[in-house]
């Protein structure tokens, strides 16, 4: 069984069907790319799996544990508690990072893991500023977001995220929003993660990135995954015409 598997998922807006019956899975210590052009259902597909947005078909098993599943054509969701244990196992990355100004950099750090009272107040301390050593951010640890360009706060809001000791973390285009100079300095957090051997799906507009760094690329269109294989099968063979004509506009 894999570490995630995700089946049949069917996600409708109103009177909109975004995904189609969904099948994905990722294995523990994998790191997996999804590609494809913009409203396909990738941020969606995300956002169902840690319960963002609720599913109307389909299940969801996280570590063997389900967080939603199908029975007699309904979705039935894992009571609270359960629930809660199995989201404290998937940490997220947006595009906007969504830092708490009035917060300096190390509250935003230790918040939650307070909050859920993961850890004591000198642990999650520690912790932070080991985070923020990693970073090369320790020196900003007292101040405040703004004070942050925006790959500095995308690093914060990375190591925020596994200040909750993460199994596997999910990143919706976590470079999109910001200046083409600071990509770098976050994919590269990203690829060092990947080596640690962290499990992580991303969403990603940087195909070199997917290339280089996933084991495994997925394709989306039209709320449906159409291909998926190892970069070299998805980059340099790929099969279907509508990935095809995609890799043609963006490579
Ligand atoms: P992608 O991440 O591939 O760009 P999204 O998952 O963001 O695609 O969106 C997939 C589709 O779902 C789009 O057509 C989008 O307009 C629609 N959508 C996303 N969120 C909502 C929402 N809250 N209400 C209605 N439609 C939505």
């Amino acid at each position: 069984m894999s570490f995630i598997e995700m089946k049949d998922i069917v996600k409708i807006y109103g009177k909109l069907t975004i995904l189609h019956k969904v099948n994905m899975s990722l294995e523990k210590g994998e790191v997996i790319s999804i590609i494809g052009p913009s409203g396909a259902g990738k941020s969606t597909l995300l956002r169902c799996l840690n319960h963002l947005e609720t599913i109307q078909g389909g299940s969801i098993l996280v570590d063997g544990d389900y967080l939603a599943e199908e029975k007699n054509g309904e979705v039935v969701y894992a009571p609270e508690a359960k629930a809660k244990e199995i989201l404290g196992k998937m940490g997220m990355v947006f595009q906007h990072f969504n830092l708490f100004p009035h917060k300096t950099v190390l509250q935003n750090i230790t918040m939650a893991p307070l909050a859920l009272k993961k850890k004591t107040p000198e642990e999650a301390q520690k912790q932070a500023m080991e985070l923020l050593e990693r970073i090369g951010l320790a020196d900003k640890a007292g101040e405040y977001p703004n004070m942050l360009s925006g790959g500095q706060k995308q690093r914060i809001a990375i190591v925020r995220a596994l200040a909750m000791d993460p199994e596997v973390m999910l990143f919706d285009e976590p470079t999109s929003a910001l200046d083409p100079e600071m990509v770098g300095e976050v994919l590269d957090l990203m690829r060092s993660l990947a080596k640690e051997g962290m499990t992580m799906a991303v969403v990603t507009h940087e195909m070199g990135f997917a290339r280089e760094v996933a084991d495994r690329v997925v394709f989306m269109a039209e709320g449906k995954i159409l291909e998926e294989g190892s970069p070299a099968e998805l980059f340099d063979s790929p099969k279907d015409p509508r990935l095809q004509d995609f890799l043609s506009k963006v490579l």
